[in-house]
């Protein structure tokens, strides 16, 4: 968003406002439909839970990817049909399986054996998918580390989950968030194909293969276009897996781009011959993203002039509220705007109150 744009916003709203673009939000959900044709696009409403993109996404169409009774809450709230919404937590307490099948949701995942009894009492009503670990060390958050089952043993997972007379529907997996790699996603279908020749012997029909999320977003460095990403993936699905359901879980990715945050310098103070200043947000709040998220958001201002290394600082009271240290930065006043960009995924989503200080405001634009 233009920074002359956010200056004239915030005189009416103030600081710290999170602007999400609906036209933003809707090109980026009409972008991956296009990069990725006869996919179903389940947002993941963790990326960002607010309402508002839940609202606007629903308008485009797109389904709805949920973890706990809270993400179903919302959908519920913004008047989303469970049949177009999947349960992707692959731990589940048996409260959290009668919540979403109270709901209407009928699929879930499981990624152990330890899950089936879980769901014998909803036999008829549950349908499940086997969760791959796909392990992708260089990506920036690796969803593996804690979920998954090694690919050797999904198809075993499968056999089990069948045999206790539960219905498998497929195979999901997740190779990454702001993964670059585009082969990660070939690598995994590699192990959905054996899998479902073994499936296919066993006479288990599944038919829905899940690719999961992960897809990446410009932050200070421009990754591949969407459609460039993505074709090799639709390649190898079209040659492979044209008989099969394929859905996606996009989350930073469609929520990523839509959200800039405006905030402003509060206080500033030369320590140690280092200037800094004060923001009115902080890793409490949106900036949470810097330290769970590890992500690095284009920032922008408007003052211009020599630039010194300086410290950004969060509003509370502890030393770990500093979304940017040694950052080369013009003299700033107090008053002064700064304008962060590709702030819609994993930032308002894990922001708490800490200290007493209220989360940044939601304001739709366009
Ligand atoms: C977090 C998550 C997503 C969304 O991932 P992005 O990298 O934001 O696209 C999708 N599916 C599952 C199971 C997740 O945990």
């Amino acid at each position: 968003m233009d920074f002359s744009r956010v200056q004239s916003l915030v005189e009416t709203h103030g600081t710290p406002t999170l602007f999400l673009s609906e036209n933003r939000l809707c090109e980026s959900y009409r972008r991956l439909k296009t990069a990725l044709p006869g996919v179903a696009l389940y947002y993941a409403v963790k990326s960002n839970a607010a309402i508002e993109f839940v609202s606007i996404l629903k308008k485009e169409g797109a389904h709805f990817d949920v973890c706990s009774n809270g993400e179903i809450d919302i959908i519920r709230q913004a008047g989303i049909s469970p049949d177009i919404c999947l349960n992707t937590h692959p731990i589940h307490r048996d409260s959290d399986i009668r919540y979403a099948i109270d709901f209407g949701i009928k699929l879930f995942v499981i990624d152990n054996e330890n899950e089936i009894p879980k769901f014998l009492p909803y036999l008829d009503k549950a349908e499940i998918l086997i969760r791959l670990s796909i392990q992708n060390p260089n990506c920036l958050v690796n969803l593996s580390h804690k979920f998954g089952v090694a690919p050797e043993l999904a198809f075993d997972l499968m056999r089990k989950t069948a045999d206790a007379g539960l219905l498998v529907k497929g195979i999901c997996f997740h190779c990454g968030s702001q993964n670059q790699n585009a082969l990660k996603y070939l690598e995994a279908l590699e192990y959905c194909r054996d899998i479902c020749r073994k499936a296919a012997l066993r006479h288990i029909p599944i038919d829905i293969i899940d690719i999961g999320g992960g897809f990446p977003i410009d932050y200070l460095t421009p990754v591949q276009p969407i459609e460039e990403f993505c074709a090799p993936i639709n390649d190898y699905l079209d040659r492979y897996f044209s008989r099969y359901r394929i859905i996606a879980e996009p989350g930073r990715v469609l929520s990523g781009p839509a959200m800039t945050l405006a905030t402003r310098v509060i206080g500033k103070s030369l320590r140690s011959g280092v200037w800094w200043y004060y923001l009115d947000e902080g890793v409490y709040g949106s900036f949470s993203g810097k330290i769970y998220d590890h992500a690095d958001y284009p920032m922008f201002l408007s003052r211009p002039g020599q630039r010194y290394d300086s410290v950004l600082a969060g509003p509370t009271c502890d030393s770990i509220d500093v979304p940017y240290e040694h950052v080369a930065l013009p003299q700033l006043d107090i008053g002064d705007l700064l304008v962060f960009e590709s702030m819609g995924a994993y930032t308002s989503a894990s922001a708490s109150t800490f200290n007493g200080f209220t989360k940044a405001k939601i304001i739709v634009v366009e």
